[in-house]
């Protein structure tokens, strides 16, 4: 059937696509829940770079005002404080639905509240699409793969996923997000696309947010030892955030409802992840073991053959290229130079 254009999208309500002159909207009214994280925030800088309104909706459980105050004072700009559990009336065009921790840590923290976020937070955005015509994105998970079976990972793996464990909350929630975002496109016509996000890094991280390349950077910079978890032979593939921010705007933009993988398929266990940050930071960094958290997956690569087919994307920064970029970000924040707050 007939896809929009984004002027079309824009203009959508004109009959027959003619807008009188005068009233035609320069960009999109987009939503980005979750915007005053870490991904949102450098999708945000990128939509405003390129002309979009942007209305971020944030409760700031793990975001920060920190994270889009540059755009503070921009007209094409707003902040809501708001729970996506709650109900919202919003009139957009487009809806990039992030709201949902993250990192293992955030998303253990409140179980409850974490499937509520995927699960009713998830069914809002989709009834505020219905009701406004707008493009719906979720960002699932490569978590939806569980402890996979199968390596890589391709988009038709059911996955292996335990339904009543300790990190069921968070990928029995993604999994149920994309079950909605099938049923509502199927059900009542709202155009979905469905992301699944691989390991991701970069600046504006949660300094002490749990995950690993958080952890070893900031360890690392601490003269800490880095904490390896387990034998440290699991594996993660690691993509830098531009990298992912790009496959997310020519998911929204393009024809293919997905899922598809936007990972970065170079592959790396636990200790050879803590040996490229030794590399980078400090050759004499100690590691330390840890015991391994409960239903850790032994290993995760995405096999991104159908990004690259039908999206034209790839990632370009490979992880000893992202590393340093995002290790400036983080000795400013840690030693509190505040020069460039803004990366
Ligand atoms: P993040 O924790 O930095 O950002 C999540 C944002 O959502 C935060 O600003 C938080 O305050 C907000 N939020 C959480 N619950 C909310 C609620 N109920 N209502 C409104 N706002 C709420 O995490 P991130 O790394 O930026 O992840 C963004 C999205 O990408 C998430 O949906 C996550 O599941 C997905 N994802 C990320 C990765 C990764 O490696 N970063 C991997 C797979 C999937
Ligand atoms: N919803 C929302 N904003 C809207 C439209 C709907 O938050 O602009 C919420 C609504 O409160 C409901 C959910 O989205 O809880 C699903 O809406 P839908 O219309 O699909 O279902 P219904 O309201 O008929 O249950
Ligand atoms: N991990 C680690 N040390 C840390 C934090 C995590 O060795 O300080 C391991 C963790 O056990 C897992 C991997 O790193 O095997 C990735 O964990 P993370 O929480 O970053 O993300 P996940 O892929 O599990 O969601």
């Amino acid at each position: 059937h007939h896809h929009r254009t984004a002027f079309e999208a824009a203009n959508k309500g004109f009959v027959g696509g003619k807008v009188p002159l005068g009233i035609k909207r320069k960009g999109l009214r987009v939503v980005v829940t979750g915007g005053a994280g870490f991904v949102g925030s450098h999708l945000v800088d990128r939509l405003i770079a390129r002309g979009d309104s942007v209305i971020v909706v944030d409760n700031f459980f793990t975001g920060r005002k920190e994270n889009v105050m540059h755009h503070f004072g921009n007209p094409n700009f707003e902040l809501i404080r708001h729970d996506v559990v709650e109900p919202l009336l919003l009139e957009v065009d487009q809806i990039y639905h992030l709201a949902c921790p993250a990192s293992p840590v955030h998303y253990k923290f409140n179980p409850i509240k974490t499937i509520k976020t995927n699960v009713v937070g998830t069914l809002n955005m989709l009834g505020l699409a219905k009701r406004v015509g707008a493009r719906f994105l979720l960002t699932s998970t490569s978590e939806v793969y569980g402890d996979p079976l199968q390596h890589p990972q391709v988009e038709t793996y059911w996955g292996n996923v335990n339904p009543i464990g300790v990190r069921s909350c968070y990928d029995e929630g993604k999994r149920t997000a994309e079950t909605l975002t099938m049923d509502y496109h199927r059900g009542a016509q709202v155009e979905v696309r469905i992301a699944r996000i691989f390991n991701t890094y970069g600046p504006r991280m949660c300094i002490d947010d749990g995950r690993v390349v958080s952890n070893f950077v900031a360890q690392a910079l601490r003269k800490e030892p880095l904490t390896v978890y387990g034998d440290g032979n699991q594996t993660r593939s690691f993509q830098y955030v531009s990298d992912l921010v790009e496959g997310l705007m020519r998911l929204m933009e393009g024809e293919h409802i997905g899922p598809f993988n936007l990972g970065n398929p170079g592959e790396f266990t636990m200790v050879e992840l803590a040996k490229v940050v030794q590399e980078t930071i400090d050759p004499d960094a100690k590691i330390e073991f840890r015991p391994n958290t409960e239903d850790d997956p032994h290993k995760r690569k995405p096999d991104i053959t159908r990004a690259k087919e039908l999206l034209g994307w790839e990632p370009k920064i490979p992880l000893r290229q992202g590393l340093p970029l995002m290790v400036s970000d983080f000795r400013k924040r840690i030693f509190g130079d505040h020069s460039d707050a803004n990366p």
